[in-house]
């Protein structure tokens, strides 16, 4: 049946479907033509032989006429009504016994079987495959991870169930083999011992499925996807080596950037006891100031490593001065962040932030906040039964009532975390008129409407695709590596052995690859060195922990290899 419904509907799209439109017209024409003919038809046989025969009979004489059957029940005794009649057998030859058929052969029947003929789903790859990602899933994440491995050219194939994605995705120039992900024949059919690593982005219970199965036949490295974070033990005893719950790492992203509260809060991830966080300059004292007159690095020990404004990321200058729309990208210790909360704790504000959408992510950026005792109002149109620590004001957010009577014009932050982005862009944009100070950070679930939404006025947007492509390629590569967003990452490299015994200066690590320097890390247990002076030397057993795009990474792996 499914595959009968999969054959039909080949005839609903593409150049078929525009077909459709052309046959329509022609048996319009063809219905036309009948009905000239009987009417024709009932005219002469009363006019010539003073017979009188109903429409019906009219349209049943043209239609035998037409198709060249001829009963000869009913028929013409004179001249006129004989080259009628051959008129009429002549255009039903033409119109209805050639052009219809061949109408209907050329534009259904030879596409039909030629893309049948073309297309038979590959159910197994040849033997020497190896080396090559297996995808399970195909969604905007995976979509995402797709056009990085095309850019870092590593071999990637999808293993899809559903035919019709199969052809959709094929027609792409994408590898696909066809094929259940959790059915050991098709795993096998996909090299899955030979390949590089397993991508699995289907549902929790499908991907534990997809482990235990893969984990009966090969060691390959798996790395999951999981929607519940209850989940994350189950699919590491099903077998997977990473189990990445990204939903709630969404949160925590959206969460932190957009508090105001003290800057432990921002944590956005660390190396051993290196930290990094970013925190809004709005609700420090160092508003207004350059960064050389801030003095953030004498008074904690954190360096600036860079500063966000609007999605635009940059190296801060000594004279660059510190905007309150911007964030600013710190990289230090837990204790020099406390320090940090000393010096901007004096100026701290009430802080509150609003939560537009309570799914999932909406859930996991209040968590986030709750312990950090940030106060929050979430706001829903449905109540979330998967959760029951919050309370969530029930309404439609797109309602500026429902927006004024939960306190946006009071609020400091706002986090629009809804699962349709045209509702985060009109939110956006509805939010930044009533309040043009208040902080906003939208979450795009789709990386194409990043732009729309800083265009609407947030000052931070956090992509699925491009969080989740980001770190299942960081895990792919074997990378250590934090993503900050799309073109900048925080990444760590043991120490290049021909730069043992150089200064940072000497090392010309930034003017040969254009990455940064952001801390060294020590072998003994000290803290890492952040931001080190040029004239440091690199010794032996030190970890590079380097801030750059992705393109100066490779630049940096290229230039400094083992
Ligand atoms: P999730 O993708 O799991 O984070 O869920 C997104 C949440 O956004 C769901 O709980 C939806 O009910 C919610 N949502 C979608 N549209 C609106 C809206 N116009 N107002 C309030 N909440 C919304
Ligand atoms: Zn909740």
């Amino acid at each position: 049946m499914k595959t009968f419904a999969a054959e039909l509907a080949y005839f609903f799209r593409g150049q078929a479907r525009k077909n459709i439109k052309i046959l329509t017209f022609y048996c319009s024409f063809l219905t036309l033509l009948v009905m000239t003919y009987a009417a024709l038809f009932r005219f002469l046989m009363w006019e010539l032989e003073g017979r009188d025969y109903s429409f019906i009979t009219g349209i049943y004489w043209t239609i035998t006429a037409m198709s060249t059957l001829g009963y000869g029940d009913i028929t013409f005794s004179s001249d006129p009504g004989f080259l009628f009649s051959a008129i009429v057998t002549l255009s039903g030859v033409v119109f209805m016994l050639i052009l219809l058929p061949f109408g209907m052969i050329s534009l259904f029947l030879a596409p039909w079987i030629e893309q049948r003929l073309r297309y038979r789903a590959t159910m197994a790859l040849p033997a020497e495959t190896s080396g090559h990602i297996l995808i399970f899933g195909f969604d905007s994440v995976t979509r995402t991870l797709t056009r990085h491995l095309q850019n870092r050219r590593t071999p990637f194939v999808i293993v899809s169930p559903d035919h019709e994605q199969a052809i959709a995705l094929e027609e792409e120039g994408l590898q696909v083999v066809y094929g259940t992900p959790t059915d050991a024949k098709a795993l096998r059919g996909a090299r899955v011992e030979a390949a590089g690593h397993i991508i699995a982005n289907l549902s929790d219970p499908e991907n534990t499925n997809l482990c235990l199965t893969a984990r009966s036949l090969c060691d390959t490295p798996i790395a999951t996807l999981v929607n519940e974070p209850e989940h994350q033990d189950l699919l590491r005893l099903a077998g997977a080596d990473q189990s990445i719950p990204l939903k709630n790492i969404l949160g925590h992203y959206l969460a932190s950037r957009a508090t105001t509260r003290g800057a432990l809060a921002h944590v956005l991830d660390s190396f051993g006891s290196l930290q990094i966080a970013e925190i809004p300059v709005q609700g420090t004292p160092f508003v207004g100031q350059t960064l050389a007159q801030a003095q953030v690095r004498q008074r904690t020990g954190l360096a600036v490593i860079g500063l966000w404004e609007r999605g635009r990321f940059t190296t801060p200058q000594a004279d660059t001065i510190l905007s309150p729309k911007a964030l600013m990208v710190l990289a230090g210790t837990a204790e020099q962040l406390k320090a940090l909360e000393k010096v901007t704790g004096e100026e701290e504000s009430e802080d509150r932030i609003l939560i537009l959408g309570h799914g999932r992510i909406g859930c996991a950026a209040a968590s986030f906040l709750e312990r950090r005792s940030v106060p929050f109002i979430l706001i829903d149109c449905q109540s979330n039964p998967d959760c029951l620590d919050h309370v969530a004001v029930i309404g439609d957010a797109t309602s500026p009532k429902v927006l004024r009577e939960s306190g946006i014009q009071e609020a400091k932050g706002l986090i629009v975390t809804t699962n349709d982005d045209s509702t985060n862009i009109f939110l956006t944009l509805a939010s930044r008129h009533i309040n043009p100070d208040i902080r906003i950070v939208a979450r795009a679930n789709r990386e194409e409407n990043v732009e729309q939404l800083y265009a609407a006025g947030a000052d931070f947007v956090v992509s699925n695709a491009s969080v989740g492509a980001n770190i299942l390629s960081n895990i792919i590569e074997g990378k250590e590596s934090i993503f900050l967003t799309e073109g900048i990452n925080v990444f760590r490299r043991d120490l290049p052995p021909e730069l043992i015994g150089k200064s940072i200066q000497d090392s010309r690590i930034r003017p040969r690859s254009g990455c940064s320097i952001v801390a060294l890390e020590r072998d003994d247990d000290q803290d890492p060195l952040v931001v080190p002076p040029p004239e440091t030397i690199l010794a032996k057993g030190m970890g590079l922990i380097l801030i750059g795009s992705p393109e100066q990474e490779q630049v940096f792996s290229r230039t400094f290899r083992h």
